[in-house]
């Protein structure tokens, strides 16, 4: 059983590890990773962390530096979530009052232009599979494929904030859930209006949950699975939480078709991606990792995987100029809105 824990990252060695890719232009960058891509034969797996969403708006949970960027963050674990006695009930209240004002900024968010570039890479043959840690559904609106497609090659190892469900497998979607809590709670969507016309929004955190102090969530009424009366859940893994089975071998699978994998935007700080590291270096012979990622990482200086200290975003959308030439001369319509597509909105209140 592997449960999510809340991540740490080791300390930093006391000697700075040696890095030659520290030192590449952007355009070395881009040209190194072209060639990765080109060296996977179509085989490569794509991983991907909060970093590469903040240009969309979401915060990440770590800061360049590898802090948390909210100090006072304290996730609601999930043996509080489902605990059926009145203290879990409180829990529910502070999970459901924040994720009722969280809720709308994720669902508005759009993809940004790496979320396109990723999407690109699938459609160009470099990659068959993208497998990310976030939950706020934003590959799958960059996706070009149907959804059934999209499906099979977008692993959300976390789950998806998208859809909230019982323990009994009653599984609404999560705008229907919205509604719900709106009629339940009509001071609380007054209190969400005025925020938003006054541009005082709490901040949000990557799941969905927002800061909010000095308020009270008492008097939030929360509804339980209209079906069977069961406490629902939205459908991300909370801390403490296990990963289903399904998506663990989902996840061993691709990485064991994979030739390599290109990991972007993630200090890899949850075990379940760190994970997927350990299984692709031990392989036999190991399988070839490039991380593009800023800050520190778990990974950092382990033996066979390169690192690249760099936004992920432009390093990936020049090394695509290079290898969609071909394609794009002969007019490929998807292709060009991939590559035109992306909305850049950083987080409120960050410069
Ligand atoms: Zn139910």
């Amino acid at each position: 059983m592997v449960r999510i824990s809340i991540p740490t990252l080791p300390p930093p060695p006391l000697i700075p590890l040696i890095n030659p890719l520290s030192s590449l232009t952007l355009k070395e960058a881009a040209s190194h990773t072209a060639s990765f891509l080109q060296r996977g034969k179509g085989k490569t797996l794509v991983v991907t962390g909060a970093g590469i969403s903040v240009d969309s708006g979401i915060r990440a949970y770590r800061g360049d530096d590898g802090r948390y960027t909210n100090p006072n963050y304290r996730p609601v674990y999930y043996s509080e979530l489902v605990d059926p006695s009145e203290k879990g009930e409180d829990f529910r209240k502070r999970y459901w009052s924040r994720g009722y004002l969280g809720w709308p900024p994720v669902r508005d968010a759009q993809p940004n232009p790496l979320h396109y570039s990723l999407a690109a890479t699938m459609w160009l043959g470099l990659a068959k599979e993208i497998i990310t840690q976030n939950v706020d559904g934003l590959h799958d609106k960059a996706s070009p494929y149907t959804p059934e497609e999209t499906k099979r090659r977008i692993l959300h190892l976390h789950g998806s904030l998208h859809l909230v469900h019982c323990k009994n497998g009653h599984v609404v979607p999560r705008d229907e859930f919205q509604e719900v809590l709106t009629k339940l709670n009509p001071s609380w969507k007054s209190f969400a209006e005025e925020a938003f016309a006054t541009g005082t929004q709490p901040r949000t955190n990557p799941d969905g949950d927002v800061d909010l102090q000095g308020v009270s969530y008492d008097s939030f009424k929360v509804p339980t699975c209209k079906e069977c009366d069961a406490i629902m859940k939205p459908n991300v893994v909370f801390f403490g939480e296990s990963i289903s089975e399904e998506v663990k071998n989902r996840a061993f699978k691709a990485v064991e078709a994979s030739s390599q994998l290109l990991i972007l935007g993630t200090s890899l700080a949850t075990y379940s991606a760190f994970r997927m590291i350990k299984q692709a270096l031990s392989s036999v012979p190991p399988k070839p990792i490039l991380l593009i990622s800023t800050g520190p990482s778990r990974a950092d200086g382990l033996e066979g995987l390169e690192k690249i200290e760099m936004e992920a975003g432009p390093v990936l959308k020049l090394a695509l100029e290079g290898l969609a030439r071909g394609v794009v001369e002969k007019g490929d319509p998807v292709l060009k809105r991939l590559r035109e597509s992306g909305v850049v909105k950083r987080p409120m209140g960050d410069d």
